[in-house]
């Protein structure tokens, strides 16, 4: 039995000394099938770069702050001091990267006056910087894939307006996974869009993502995925485990309506949030591009006691999962810079791993590029439950450029999807599997195997 011997396995790490790797338990390793590769993703991969990743956390750091109440005025931007500097540096670099692709990607801001709260003492204008790279298939374009890091720091204190607040893990390293994802894919074309997105106000209570969550679902936005990127820098402590980024993803959805819970408990549904299917994609990603990070799926939304951006996402009905280090250390977040019995404290920039934020980033890339290169998910894709039988029938609705389709299924007891059956281009197939032991879903194939995200589907009488 797999779970007892994680089990097993959990039990032996519980005794051994620091010094042994973690990463005996990884899940990807073994489980879940194992797309092909597009040489051209590949390729595009080997090009994202440690050194461009350091720089940009080298200039986030420069700032001196980034905290969402610190200085946005003319003359600090034109000091490089505060939030504001930060934004438009962001920005020049976007713009710097459109040139770079011949005017390709699309420079934007949302920006916003965010009223007093518990963190915000008085109105403070609130921005989100991002760059769109459209789809180049009309029919697809409309789709969107997309990745996210805060670029807002803080300190011990989060109304400290002055004092430095370095922010270089959490969560430069994720903006710079932003930033270099679009260096890299403004070069390369594809048939759904991409936005690279950066927020501020994550700190003073997700403000920045919860604006611009609400913002696309207002304005219809179909955004099939949402990569979000909070402590990716791989902390240097002894304990870490470079080789790992943990993968969280939000179970029974936030965002179900009363008919949706239902099902859930009905059915066994508890674990096929469209979160979960995307976390189960970066796995997929990772065991076909062998990338050097290798995802720990963690099912549930957030670690104890933080949340992060893609809750702003999930609240709106989104996939949204958070890629954050396998081992975080607190001495190196939200602190102010001092050492104290020996104790170093800040989020500062000698305890980034540049390698390790480009892996992060590499993997990234791969999902974002693997999923704006598949055709849409299959829509209403169906269980057909009119009679007591031992066979399942599926049907669904042709997805617009898909050349064919597979049948995943799983134990309803496996973490991953263990099986995946080519059925062709056709909309409906029956197999010999009792729906009522398996978990199924359906995908949409390309004709350069280029896989969509899978859905689950409902029950149909
Ligand atoms: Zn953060």
């Amino acid at each position: 039995m797999f779970t007892s011997r994680i089990s097993l396995i959990l039990a032996m790490l519980a005794v051994l000394p620091a010094s042994v790797p973690y990463r005996t338990f990884a899940q990807t390793d073994r489980l879940g099938p194992k797309p092909p590769a597009d040489p051209q993703i590949a390729a595009a991969l080997t090009r994202i770069s440690a050194q461009r990743i350091q720089a940009s956390i080298e200039k986030l750091v420069s700032f001196q702050t980034r905290l969402t109440l610190s200085a946005q005025d003319p003359d600090s931007i034109k000091a490089g001091h505060g939030i504001g500097a930060a934004r438009e540096w962001i920005k020049s670099e976007f713009e710097s990267y459109s040139r770079a692709c011949g005017g390709c990607l699309e420079v934007r801001t949302d920006s916003f006056i965010e009223n007093p709260a518990e963190r915000i003492p008085k109105p403070t204008v609130i921005t989100n910087v991002y760059a769109v790279l459209k789809g180049a298939d009309p029919e697809n374009a409309k789709r969107i894939v997309l990745v996210t890091g805060h670029y807002d720091s803080r300190n011990s204190d989060t109304l400290d307006v002055s004092g430095t607040a370095p922010g270089a893990n959490d969560d430069a390293s994720g903006t710079a996974v932003s930033l270099e994802c679009a260096r890299v894919l403004s070069q390369m074309k594809f048939p759904a869009t991409i936005i690279f997105l950066t927020v501020a106000g994550e700190e003073q209570g997700l403000n920045g993502s919860h604006h611009f969550a609400r913002m696309a679902r207002d304005q219809g936005w179909d955004i099939e995925a949402v990569l979000n990127n909070d402590i990716v820098g791989g902390d240097r402590s002894p304990r870490q485990d470079p080789g790992i980024v943990r993968v969280f993803s939000e179970g029974v959805p936030v965002a179900a309506t009363e008919a949706e819970l239902r099902r859930i408990r009905n059915l066994g549904g508890e674990s096929d949030s469209t979160s979960r299917q995307l976390a189960r994609y970066v796995a997929e990603v990772s065991r076909a591009y062998q990338t050097a990070a290798h995802p720990l799926l963690v099912f549930r939304l957030d670690r104890y006691l933080r949340g992060g951006d893609h809750y702003s996402f999930n609240q709106q009905g989104y996939a949204a999962v958070r890629f954050t280090e396998y081992r975080e250390d607190y001495n190196h977040q939200h602190q102010n810079i001092r050492t104290e019995n020996g104790i170093e404290y800040g989020d500062v920039l000698k305890f980034v791993n540049f390698d390790y934020a480009a892996n992060v980033a590499r993997l990234n890339a791969a999902t974002l590029a693997s999923l704006a290169s598949a055709p849409a998910p299959p829509a209403q894709v169906r269980l057909q439950t009119k009679n007591l039988e031992n066979d399942s029938t599926l049907t669904w609705e042709a997805s617009p450029g898909s050349a064919s389709y597979e049948v995943l299924w799983r134990d309803t007891a496996s973490p991953e999807w263990e099986h995946a059956q080519p059925v062709g281009n056709v909309t409906r197939i029956t197999l010999p599997l009792s729906k009522d032991n398996v978990i199924f879903g359906v995908r949409a194939v390309d004709g350069m195997g280029h896989r969509s995200l899978p859905v689950v589907p409902q029950p149909e009488r």
